[in-house]
């Protein structure tokens, strides 16, 4: 019997992803010193929306799919966050998501706040038409809460500039208007931004220069296996294999690969460029299971797939250094702990990812002055940006004797307590 399409499926993890984020909330409001009332505020997301779609499919039959929109925070502006398409999405990952978003919008110093979006769905087992009916019922059903200078979309897990100008030209027929900066990640020429798709990928591969240079390791020496070969992962062992880092080990959902002389990532792209998007067939090195590539023998790690892959059991057997989140969430708090005993450091997602929006707020900033950059501008100030923030993170983890991740935490922290305290209460 084959599995029933868009059913969710609930898997066990070794807490709820919300969990996680008030876990690493609680320790570094604690070793901050930040009073109850603030913690107390972020804990609880400000809105959480639940919509129910039904969308003919093709077969024609009704199919009721759940989407959801959560705003964590819109203490330093509006909530920013992608649109996740995939079968775990539910109220509690979204959740964790938003307050994510919040913590990496603040530690990139963007003046956004927090939000995140999902559809429970498998994209990969619908139409084209399918796939823009759902987006575009999701858009209508939450009309009211997306706005350019509200709360602003943009693509995630299983979304891409497709379904985001699906999204742009739904909202615009609603509210008959014409507002390109409602939702970032928009194919270039309708108001997307130059350099938005490769930026997370960039991101990370800016974070882990910054990273090694902190640990005194020459970059030309260093390997790295890199989980994922969807947007972030394909784009960071691009950049990464570019300014020269050895990348050994690759892997999507379909195969993982390891070559100890580096894998050919130009040839691994455009084999999955030619072959449905996928890894599987391609022969640039031998097939090893997904757990391997996460503790295989290299410097730098760059899970880039899924949360939660970086249990308590995998960390203990973890080899490399150094790893960068190029996923949301791809850690366990028990995880962090083994991490931190064995002195790897972990350059966490709020911080490695966030090259993604802080792109999608030039994109914004590009769509309100009409006026548009070119690449080169785009990924100056991109690479400006994330060095700051990368700075700013360890300096905080150094001066509080603590964590990248509760580096990046505090760093957001500070931001949220000074907005809102300075708002006041009421
Ligand atoms: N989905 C991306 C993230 O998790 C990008 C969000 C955005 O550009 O608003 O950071």
């Amino acid at each position: 019997m084959t599995a029933r399409k868009n059913v969710p499926i609930i898997k066990p993890t070794e807490g709820s992803m919300f969990d996680a984020v008030l876990a690493r909330l609680d320790i570094a409001s604690k070793i901050y010193g930040l009073s109850e009332d603030v913690t107390m505020i972020l804990r609880s997301p400000q809105k959480a929306v639940k919509v129910s779609l039904p969308i003919m499919m093709d077969d024609g039959k009704m199919h009721m799919f759940e989407g959801y929109r959560t705003i964590h925070s819109t203490i330093l502006g509006p909530s920013k966050g992608g649109i996740r398409y995939a079968m775990d999405v539910n109220d509690e990952e979204v959740k964790a998501l938003s307050a994510w978003m919040t913590f990496k919008c603040a530690i990139a110093n963007l003046p956004y706040g927090g939000a995140k979006g999902g559809i429970t769905c498998d994209p990969r087992t619908m139409s084209e038409g399918e796939l823009e009916r759902l987006t575009r019922g999701y858009t209508v059903a939450l009309a009211d809460v997306f706005g350019v200078d509200h709360d602003i979309p943009a693509p995630d897990m299983g979304t891409s500039a497709r379904e985001m100008a699906w999204i742009l030209d739904a909202y615009n027929k609603v509210h008959r208007s014409d507002f390109p900066g409602v939702v970032t990640g928009k194919p270039v020429g309708l108001g997307g931004s130059l350099g938005r798709e490769t930026a997370t990928g960039r991101g990370i591969m800016v974070a882990t220069f910054a990273a090694l240079k902190k640990m005194n390791l020459d970059p030309k020496k260093v390997t790295a296996a890199v989980q994922g070969f969807g947007n972030v992962g394909l784009n960071s062992a691009r950049f990464l294999h570019e300014h020269g880092i050895k990348v050994c080990a690759i892997g999507d959902h379909t195969v993982t690969l390891w070559n100890p002389k580096g894998i050919d990532i130009a040839a691994a792209i455009k084999y999955t460029k030619e072959n449905k998007g996928v890894l599987k067939g391609f022969t640039g090195g031998v097939e090893i299971k997904n757990s391997e590539l996460l503790t295989a023998d290299v410097d730098v790690l760059v899970p880039a797939a899924l949360q939660n892959v970086i249990t308590k059991e995998i960390a203990v057997d973890i080899k490399a250094k150094l790893i960068v989140e190029g996923a949301n969430g791809p850690t366990t708090p028990e995880a962090d702990e083994i991490l931190q005993k064995k002195g790897i450091i972990v350059v966490p997602d709020v911080l490695a990812n966030s090259g993604g929006v802080t792109v999608s707020y030039f994109e914004w900033i590009q769509n309100k002055y009409g006026n548009y950059w070119t690449e080169e501008e785009v990924n100056i100030k991109h690479d400006a940006s994330m060095n700051a923030a990368f700075e700013t993170v360890w300096n905080n983890g150094q001066q509080y004797k603590t964590t990248m991740r509760i580096g990046a935490y505090i760093t957001a922290l500070k931001k949220l307590e000074m907005g809102i305290n300075a708002k006041g209460h009421y």
